[in-house]
């Protein structure tokens, strides 16, 4: 009974995800349709460049969305290998870097270790650093600050820990964290969090987010490590 009940939850909450995502798939594709319609008639090359600008933004944002779903589609039989997780987030931090670089902000890094196996998806645990990350960047204000750090967590699992001193989350929108398409930014899809938990769920780790107003915000994600076999 127990079981049904959990699928009928799966199932609604399948529901509602489809339906947020046409929805924001649709409003795009809304307004593409109407500057299509509107050019037709249009002989001013100016307007004409205005509105091909705007269809190319709305593209953007489908290609966006649709891109950040795509993480979660698995390719057929997905494998967990043992990857070294700190050469996975030097590899995702020499390309972001090069961002905080460019905005001013201060990025310290303190690894316990340089060799720590977890058994993972490789790309999938990218991406989770990827978007974690790329929220510091975007709560830090100029000259911001973002340290990083990897340590052993309670004998059998490792510690990646993100600490900005950005704006910070208010209280009561903390527990909406994760929830698909919630963003506080203009250009914002709030789906880098939901992706990224689902991800850690599925690698039997857990994300845990704290977070003061005008002081910053802690993210850590705990993942398990391999067992010598
Ligand atoms: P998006 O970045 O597109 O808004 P996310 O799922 O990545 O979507 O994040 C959802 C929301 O969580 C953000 O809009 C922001 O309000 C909040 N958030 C996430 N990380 C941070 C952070 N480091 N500092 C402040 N707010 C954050
Ligand atoms: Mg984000």
């Amino acid at each position: 009974k127990e079981e049904l009940i959990r699928r009928s939850e799966k199932l609604s909450i399948v529901g509602e995800l489809a339906a947020a995502v046409a929805h924001e798939v649709r409003n795009p594709l809304t307004s593409i349709k109407g500057f299509l319609q509107l050019l037709q008639y249009k002989d001013s090359k100016d307007e004409e460049k205005q509105y091909y600008n705007i269809m190319l933004s709305e593209i953007e944002r489908i290609n966006l969305i649709v891109s950040e779903f795509m993480v979660l589609s698995k390719p057929q039989a997905i494998t967990y290998q043992n990857e070294n997780i700190t050469s996975l987030l030097k590899d995702v931090l020499t390309l972001l870097e090069t961002i905080a670089i460019v905005k001013n902000i201060e990025v310290t890094k303190e690894f316990e270790s340089d060799m720590i196996l977890v058994k993972c998806e490789g790309n999938q645990i990218k991406q989770v650093f990827i978007n974690v990350f790329k929220n510091a960047i975007e709560a830090v204000p100029d000259k911001g600050k973002i340290h990083i750090e990897v340590s052993q967590w309670k004998k059998e699992s490792v510690r990646i820990r993100f600490i900005d001193n950005g704006q910070g989350i208010p209280n009561d929108l903390l527990s909406r964290l994760g929830e698909p398409f919630y963003t506080t930014k203009e250009k914002g899809t709030g789906l880098g969090l939901m992706v990224s938990y689902k991800i850690i769920e599925d690698h039997r780790g857990s994300i845990n987010i704290k977070s003061e107003m005008n002081k910053g915000t802690t993210v850590d994600i705990i993942l398990p490590v391999s067992i010598d076999e």
